[in-house]
């Protein structure tokens, strides 16, 4: 137990509040029965940490528009009965709000229940309606507002520059684009290797790293200018363009190795659903297929406005 106290004992005050208190859900007992006497032992009275606290503390942190509905939450079990001896458990998990309090109180239980219905719909950022998706690797739950400005975007892309979260640059001001294997270190060879193209400027500023999962990379590459791209990209790019298939679900040119490139962004590619449907032997009508896929996959709302954005690829006929 000595032995706990010593590892703790670098913590900060506030780190050990937060242990002893809103966040001991979090610890074992152990842990928090430590922080508890070096709080005694530095003359900290964690009687003075009240409800008040636990819901500044519980509903910080996750942005604006779920804060405020955190709070809310918090206020109403308060009024219902919860207090400070009663240990919440909390966390994001997969862009979600995830709560819990250690009671079997019927009531509290359906106030959780009632409220994180309507967070988990929420708009972390603005509290507006929002679904709950990934972006770049990582889950939140956004209205398309707040989407489409957290979603990796290069606008305005054309012979004089581009645009990046309403940052304007253009080419003149950049002395070199690293295209890099996906190990960051690695020159592209060809095409195929290309993951990432690091920007470089002459006014020496950060560098801009942009990838494959940024809406209008393939457009991005086609218009870097010759002085900055390797000899081979044009070539290159124009003989990738011309294996593209026509896509029936979107009607692009944006089809490779049974994946379309304008449908597809993070979801499972709906081609390859459509092979699986075919090997069982049974017989649609090609269109149909792919829009009964389309639909199985519950696609956020806001998906459509994000590929109204992506100019890489062209709408064609068969
Ligand atoms: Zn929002
Ligand atoms: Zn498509």
């Amino acid at each position: 137990m000595e032995d706990y106290s010593n590892r703790l004992s670098g913590y900060d005050d506030r780190m050990l509040i937060l242990m002893a208190t809103v966040d001991r859900g979090r610890y074992h007992d152990f842990a928090i029965e430590a922080a508890k006497r070096l709080l005694a032992d530095r003359h900290i009275d964690l009687t003075q940490y009240n409800e008040d606290f636990y819901i500044s503390e519980i509903a910080s942190g996750y942005g604006a528009g779920w804060e405020k509905l955190i709070r809310i939450m918090l206020e109403e079990l308060r009024i219902n009965g919860w207090n400070c001896d009663i240990t919440v458990h909390y966390k994001e998990k997969y862009g979600q709000f995830e709560l819990s309090l250690e009671t079997d109180n019927y009531i509290l239980n359906e106030i959780i229940k009632k409220h994180l219905t309507i967070i988990n719909c929420s708009c972390m950022i603005c509290g507006e309606y929002g679904e709950t998706m990934e972006v770049a690797g990582w889950n939140y739950t956004l209205c398309e507002h707040h989407f489409i400005e957290k979603y990796p975007i290069i606008y305005y892309i054309d012979n004089k520059g581009f645009t990046i979260r309403k940052e304007q640059y253009s080419w003149e001001q950049i002395s070199e684009i690293s295209l890099l294997t996906a190990d960051y270190n690695t020159k592209s060879e060809n095409f195929q290797d290309i993951a990432i193209a690091e920007v470089f400027f002459f006014d020496q500023r950060e560098t801009i790293l942009l990838s494959g999962e940024w809406v209008n990379w393939f457009l991005f590459l086609k218009t870097i200018p010759s002085r900055l791209a390797p000899v081979w990209l044009t070539g290159e790019l124009e003989k990738f363009y011309k294996t593209l298939k026509y896509c029936p679900v979107c009607q692009f040119q944006s089809v490779q190795e049974e994946s379309c490139f304008y449908c597809g962004f993070w979801m499972p590619s709906i081609l390859m659903k459509k092979n699986r449907v075919e090997k069982k032997g049974e017989v649609f009508d090609e269109n149909e297929v792919f829009l009964k896929e389309q639909s199985y996959l519950k696609m956020p709302s806001f998906i459509n406005k994000l590929r109204s954005l992506e100019k890489s690829f062209v709408k064609t006929t068969l």
